[in-house]
């Protein structure tokens, strides 16, 4: 397989993936998949959808954390479809330029499920953007297996371009940035997340938090995302002024707050209540 063409630099491809939207980039490569997941399902591995695929180029946008913490809300609900449209035409727009420019490039949705209904005992999309965006140094897998990343914690969403180009990938984070804080399981309305919290990962029930999201939907209020609400790692906390977690504790054991009357102003309109 060939290198990048001589007149495109992997810095021409990062300066057009943020033309096109994306805040966060990096890149990763089909070794590295056999270097740190030897044991992963082979569904994961880029070259399984595209046996030419080479390398990944993985793409991030933030969410605006007061929207996230209105979840569930028809705010919240906007705000991940609208990313999603984002990301997806951002990701196809990526791989017709590299198409252009004489690479073979294809685009991994961001989602790769069709329905809820089909996650239901088969909780697998048609590509981990999640590993990706670890093996392309984003940021590190957290104990409720969202994807952390310094700038927005798990408050972002992912999207892959695939190319037969060998680039040279970006750095993986070596250390966790999991505070292991518990949170994410304590706030899980559902009691999906579940295990030793010094683990890497919690023992999730994927069908209870496939089922919150099924409800959810039907409600016109979805995703869920109350585990990205309530991660404390990301610096948007800062920006928004949101560096004490306590605020989630006090909504869950029901008391108030302007910022919980704010959310709850968002949650009373537009959809189910
Ligand atoms: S909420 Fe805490 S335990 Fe859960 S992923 Fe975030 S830092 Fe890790
Ligand atoms: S998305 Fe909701 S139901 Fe699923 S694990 Fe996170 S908090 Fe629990």
């Amino acid at each position: 397989m060939a290198g990048l063409k001589s007149d495109l630099q992997k810095s021409d491809i990062k300066r057009k993936a943020k033309s096109l939207g994306a805040t966060l980039v990096g890149f990763t490569n089909v070794q590295r998949y056999r270097e740190y997941y030897p044991e992963a399902p082979a569904i994961f591995h880029p070259d399984r959808i595209w046996p030419e695929a080479r390398s990944v180029i993985v793409m991030a946008v933030p969410l605006n954390l007061p929207i996230v913490e209105s979840t569930p809300s028809i705010n919240y609900q906007e705000l991940y479809n609208t990313s999603n449209i984002m990301l997806d035409n951002l990701a196809y727009r990526l791989s017709l330029y590299l198409m252009d420019k004489g690479q073979a490039a294809i685009w991994a949705p961001r989602d790769g499920y069709g329905s809820l209904d089909y996650l239901i005992d088969r909780a697998s999309s048609s590509f981990s953007q999640v590993i990706a965006g670890y093996l392309a140094g984003l940021g590190t897998i957290g104990w409720s297996h969202n994807l952390l990343t310094p700038q927005y914690g798990s408050r972002h969403r992912l999207v892959s371009v695939l190319t037969s180009a060998k680039i040279a990938p970006d750095k993986v984070l070596s250390q966790s940035l999991c505070l292991h804080c518990d949170l994410c399981r304590r706030l899980c309305p559902v009691g999906a997340l579940k295990g030793d919290r010094r683990a890497d990962f919690a023992d999730m029930d994927m069908n209870k938090c496939t089922r919150r999201h099924q409800e959810l939907k039907a409600a016109g209020c979805w995703p869920c995302g109350l585990c990205t609400k309530v991660c404390p790692v990301g610096a948007d906390r800062r920006l928004f002024n949101r560096t004490d977690a306590k605020l989630y504790l006090k909504e869950s054991k029901g008391q108030s707050s302007p910022e919980i009357e704010a959310w709850n102003q968002m949650r009373a309109y537009g959809s189910h209540r």
